[in-house]
């Protein structure tokens, strides 16, 4: 059987939509897009350059085969989306039907998978992470139901931090092999110092690997995301892509980010906020309002105060913002604090001491 046997059968059956740019790319004279032949008004220098009157590439091919050396995959693997929020959508769209379908996750996690499954009308099937916030492996490979399509594992996991090993990603993968996707979410695998699943996907047919430019490389703006997964998974789902999802500067930035020098100055920020990261998290667990902070292996720390909502309020008035977590119930006293440059992550920490000597 094939992993396309998964997929939903109208999606399966859909003629895409053929774009101009896709039927032909270039030419001296371009009459078959109804764009304007003169660059936009406004003095933004780069439009010009950029040939912004000019739809881009559906799937621009530097970047494919930039992001192919990469993460080392095949170019036919890759499919760059409107950052790694729309490849979930896609993904749901493709797989599962209306209340059919069952998508399956492990909270707390990543709220995109939820609500992704719930514009596309898929059930919900939750295997809560166990109380030390680690995967139940066992419950995943063993008790999921039939209706599940896609599982997604979020690792490092948004916000508690913690990696999923491989050999678990694995086992997971063979057990619903033919049943499910399996679908490895790496916004952060970055800062984990650890190999990605990406080097499995040539064993599992029914694993797909997210990755996003929009964390350690500093491109959330720029919306710059992809799927790695098997020529067939890829090939299905730019039948439903939106016609030109990736805007030429966004496409222009992501290259520049990464050339030798782009990837170098990464590199070094990387090991930046990992060393931040662990400076952060003793600086934070001397504190006698901490009460506990989870290893974390991505760029955030999430933190469990004694009065979490006064601490909220007083980073606030401070002028610092952090992320209130607690309102899921196996996060009581939670906030996820992103790590920031070093100054900044050392106003967090003074306004923690002070909120501590005013209390
Ligand atoms: C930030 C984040 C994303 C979204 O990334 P984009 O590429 O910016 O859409 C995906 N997954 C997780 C777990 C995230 O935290």
């Amino acid at each position: 059987m094939s992993v396309l046997d998964l997929a939903r059968p109208e999606i399966l059956a859909l003629q895409a939509y053929s774009s101009a740019r896709r039927e032909a790319a270039q030419a001296a004279v371009m009459l078959n897009a109804n764009e304007a032949p003169w660059p936009p008004s406004g003095n933004l220098p780069e439009a010009r350059a950029l040939s912004l009157n000019r739809y881009p590439e559906p799937q621009p091919q530097a970047l494919i085969e930039r992001l192919a050396e990469l993460y080392g995959v095949g170019s036919s693997q890759i499919l760059v989306t409107r950052g790694s929020d729309e490849a979930i959508d896609l993904l749901l769209r493709a797989f599962c039907r209306p209340g059919v379908d069952a998508i399956a996750l492990s909270p707390p996690t990543f709220g995109m998978y939820a609500v992704c499954a719930a514009v596309q009308g898929a059930e919900r099937i939750e295997v809560p992470l166990d109380a030390q916030f680690g995967l139940d492996v066992r419950a995943l490979c063993e008790s999921l139901p039939a209706s599940v399509k896609l599982l997604f594992l979020c690792s490092p996991n948004n916000p508690t931090g913690a990696c999923v090993p491989l050999v678990d990603i694995e086992r997971i993968a063979y057990a619903l092999r033919g049943r499910a996707l399996v679908i490895v979410d790496e916004a952060y695998i970055e800062f984990a110092d650890l190999p990605s699943a990406s080097g499995l996907l040539a064993h599992h047919a029914n694993l797909g690997v997210l990755r996003t430019l929009s964390k350690a490389w500093a491109l959330a703006g720029a919306r710059i995301g992809c799927l790695l997964a098997g020529a067939e998974i890829i090939a299905l789902l730019r039948k439903i892509l939106a016609p030109y999802p990736v805007s030429t500067p966004s496409v222009a930035a992501a290259l520049a980010a990464l050339t030798a020098a782009g990837m170098s100055l990464t590199r070094q920020r990387i090991a930046l906020t990992i060393a931040e990261r662990e400076r952060m998290a003793i600086a934070l667990k001397r504190l006698p309002a901490v009460l506990d902070v989870l290893p974390s292996r991505a760029n955030f720390l999430c933190v469990q105060f004694e009065d979490a909502s006064r601490v909220y309020r007083t980073l606030l008035n401070g002028g610092v913002v952090v992320r209130d977590v607690s309102r899921h119930p196996a996060l009581g006293g939670f906030l996820r604090l992103s790590i920031g440059t070093r100054e900044e992550n050392s106003r967090l920490l003074e306004l923690l001491i002070r909120g501590e000597a005013a209390a």
